[in-house]
């Protein structure tokens, strides 16, 4: 008998990467994807970065009590499942299965298993990827992880203890993912690990990161490549060489500075200081032509001051990002920072949020504006949401531009645009002609 399973993912990219990999090693074993209501097993790929996530997770499992009553396998999986292990069945006794984040090339089993009596597995004994099936969102665009977990351990930050240690990916078994999406049709790769720029340092003594977008600039000749994310202390000239010099490598970087203060950056552990960000920040826009720089900044992680939070301000403003994504310090059990005390007050944080995304607002419209009158090369991802009478596309510099829609479908095809208008968080364009 057919067996039926549903997805539901919370949290960034790479679980969304994760979800995928989940759906292919499923459909290999010929399970067919359903939705919650009528499937055999219930998969939650969890987040626990931030609170909010937690709980939008639990609340979504006490609506599935429903479920499991008509004999559905309840599992839950990810960085959350990896976090809480057991307790996590305390809180919802009605969950069967509860794998972490190295477990899920088991989950065929894991799932059998699951429905005879409920598991718990999350040792974290390594993650091969090789061979794994995945399943893509899109037949145009991909996503391949070259690193899975961190060492950082920047005092904030969960990643370290859910995801584990660092482990890069060997060269030839990222070229061959990489090969078979582009044989697929993929006309835009996106690189994944928490800190790309120090692929291979580990294994190799040195970052290969660099190398690698040289080696897949030339391997696929056309296809775009991108990354995320970029960590600003190994995010070196060499990466910034390679970027300029790599045809296919887009010009957009994600490199999150969270805080412009030094005394900040230090009680976050993040290993670099404000001046060494702003000379990072100045020479990429040196080296690489037109470069969109966007970024991640934290308000109110403890003891920050008011002196401190100008110094952010005065460092957003000297690097003009493109892009910035704003959040509010929120302290994670287990981390050294939840030790700190949460000791900035709530209205305080809420106003040093509404002044910083004051100025984060004006330099991504300012950043639009400038891009007026251009042509750009974009790749149409499908019809806007927003307005089903337009393509919504993205820019090699990460912008979204709208286009009117033609009789051809063309989306996951290459375009030229002429950016005709700006909003505050997107162009609009006319189609000047499609490329591929
Ligand atoms: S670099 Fe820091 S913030 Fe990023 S995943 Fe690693 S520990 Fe977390």
């Amino acid at each position: 008998m057919e067996r039926k399973f549903a997805l539901l993912t919370f949290g960034c990219q790479m679980n969304i990467h994760d979800s995928e990999r989940v759906a292919g090693l499923l459909e290999r074993e010929g399970w067919v994807e359903t939705e919650p209501e009528s499937a055999d097993a219930v998969i939650l790929i969890t987040c626990c970065v931030r609170e909010s996530a937690e709980r939008k997770l639990y609340a979504r499992l006490a609506g599935l009590r429903t479920v499991k009553e008509k004999g559905a396998v309840i599992a839950v999986g990810g960085c959350l499942a990896q976090k809480e292990g057991e307790r996590l069945r305390e809180r919802a006794p009605h969950v069967d299965l509860v794998f972490g984040t190295h477990r899920y090339p088991g989950i065929a089993s894991l799932l059998e298993k699951a429905a005879r009596g409920a598991v718990c597995s999350t040792s974290m004994d390594g993650l091969s990827l090789r061979g794994l099936p995945c399943r893509k969102r899109e037949g145009f665009r991909c996503w391949v992880t070259i690193t899975n977990g961190c060492d950082n351990f920047c005092t904030y930050c969960v990643v370290p203890y859910v995801r584990g240690r660092e482990m890069s990916r060997p060269l030839e078994e990222v070229l061959e993912e990489v090969g078979a999406h582009v044989a697929g049709g993929a006309r835009e790769v996106n690189l994944l690990g928490q800190n790309v720029d120090s692929y291979r340092r580990k294994e190799e003594g040195r970052s290969r990161f660099a190398d690698l977008l040289r080696i897949l600039g030339s391997s696929f000749p056309g296809v775009w490549l991108r990354f995320t994310t970029s960590h600003p202390r190994d995010f070196d000239l060499e990466v910034m060489r390679a970027i300029a010099e790599t045809p296919g490598v887009c010009e957009y970087v994600h490199l999150p500075v969270q805080a412009g203060s030094d005394r900040v950056l230090e009680a976050m552990g993040r290993g670099y200081g404000r001046d060494e960000y702003l000379e990072k920040a100045l020479a990429l826009r040196r080296e690489v032509v037109d470069v969109a720089l966007s970024t991640d900044i934290m308000v109110g992680f403890p003891g920050e001051s008011e002196e401190d939070f100008l110094a952010t301000l005065e460092l957003v403003e000297a690097c003009r990002f493109e892009t910035a994504y704003t959040f509010v310090f929120n302290p994670r059990p287990g981390t050294p920072a939840a030790l700190l005390g949460d000791d900035v007050p709530p209205e305080v944080k809420r106003d040093r949020m509404a002044r910083l995304t004051e100025l984060t607002r004006r330099l991504t419209a300012q950043a639009l504006l400038a891009e007026v009158g251009r042509e750009r090369e974009a790749l149409v991802h499908g019809p806007s949401r927003r307005d089903s009478g337009f393509w919504v596309a993205r820019t090699r510099k990460n912008f979204p531009v709208h286009f009117q829609r033609s009789v051809e479908d063309l989306t996951g095809r290459l375009v030229r645009v002429r950016v005709t208008g700006a909003g505050s968080w997107s162009l609009r364009g006319r189609l000047v002609e499609v490329l591929g």
